[in-house]
């Protein structure tokens, strides 16, 4: 089984042909709403991948919440421990993107604000997880509440997986955090700013820098046993106990890669669940990441698994 712990919220956005000017009205296209969170978004792309799913979060007593549950309901995802809080709201997001591409988000984390570790306690009923189980974690919700959630995880038995997004801040994550999880997945900004470097273009990095491999690698050095770092269109790369490898991933006519990120961790924390090898559960998961790549949109771009065996086969 796979638990999530972590984001429920719902997606709004409205293309519009330029972003506005602070003080600006734009008008733009019929808005586009849909559910959405990283928490939420991964529960669906892993119940899609073949996984028995049980989410943990909190949702607002409106109609965006209605909305929410039933669309994990709908893909089979447990949702026992999916608390509706009174006199809230869900969290939201409100995307603007311009034509080009460029977007604005705003987001109102509303009820996964509130997912405190007493309510992580009551919502689970004291046992977030058991030993045969993969507990995936991002940080839409609150930080005490994630480090709670990934040692207890651990306390159980259970494969710790975290995805490191978004960062909260410049500052590095708490120590106590990444020493409690068995996996760790970023993306070069979010690894960037872990390791305190700039981030963007290597160039004036010397040599061990500017190799993704080498700071997969120097990311275990702060606790995770596992650090996969995903690069988009170029792949992923990862280090464990090991060494480092390098996974080119798959070509995909990428039309949106909202939700690759998503997909990829998914799977990643599915197969590394099942107990398979690294290089194996990152190539699947690169296959998840660019189905994924393919179609717009969040939870509507999640891949199924017969999609991303279809894809390994060819
Ligand atoms: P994030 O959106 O979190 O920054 P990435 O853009 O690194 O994540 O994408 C996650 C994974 O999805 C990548 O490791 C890759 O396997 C896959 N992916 C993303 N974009 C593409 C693309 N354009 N073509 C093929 N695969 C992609």
């Amino acid at each position: 089984r796979l638990v999530v712990v972590g984001s429920l919220n719902m997606d709004l956005s409205v293309t519009v042909p330029r972003l506005p000017r602070p003080g600006e009205t734009v008008s733009g296209a019929d808005v586009v709403r849909g559910p959405g969170g990283k928490g939420g978004n991964q529960a669906v792309a892993a119940a899609r991948l073949g996984a028995r799913v049980r989410m943990i979060g909190l949702l607002g007593d409106d109609a965006h919440g209605v909305e929410l549950r039933a669309a994990l309901t709908a893909e089979g995802i447990d949702d026992s421990a999916v608390g509706t809080l009174p006199d809230t709201a869900s969290g939201l997001a409100l995307i603007v993107v311009q034509q080009d591409g460029e977007n604005t988000i705003t987001l109102s984390p509303g009820a996964n604000h509130h997912l405190d570790e007493a309510t992580l306690r009551s919502l689970t009923e004291g046992a977030v997880a058991n030993r045969s189980d993969t507990v995936l974690l991002q940080l839409e919700v609150p930080l005490p509440t994630v480090l709670a959630a990934a040692r207890e995880a651990r306390a159980a038995g259970a494969l710790t997986v975290l995805n490191a997004a978004p960062l909260p801040g410049p500052g590095p994550l708490p120590a106590e955090l990444l020493r409690a999880v068995d996996v760790l997945i970023v993306n070069e900004t979010e690894a960037a700013g872990l390791l305190g470097l700039p981030d963007g273009p290597s160039a004036d990095l010397d040599e061990e820098d500017a190799d993704w491999t080498a700071r997969a690698g120097r990311l275990r050095l702060l606790g995770p046993g596992t650090v996969v770092v995903t690069l988009g269109a170029a792949g992923a790369v990862a280090a464990d106990a090991r060494g480092g490898l390098t996974e080119p991933g798959f070509p995909a006519d990428a039309v949106d890669t909202v939700g690759a990120g998503d997909a990829f961790c998914a799977q990643l924390a599915i197969t590394l669940g099942l107990g398979r090898p690294l290089a194996e559960s990152v190539r699947r998961a690169c296959a998840a990441g660019a189905v994924a790549a393919t179609r717009r949109g969040a939870q509507n771009a999640l891949p199924t698994r017969a999609e991303v065996d279809s894809l390994l086969a060819t």
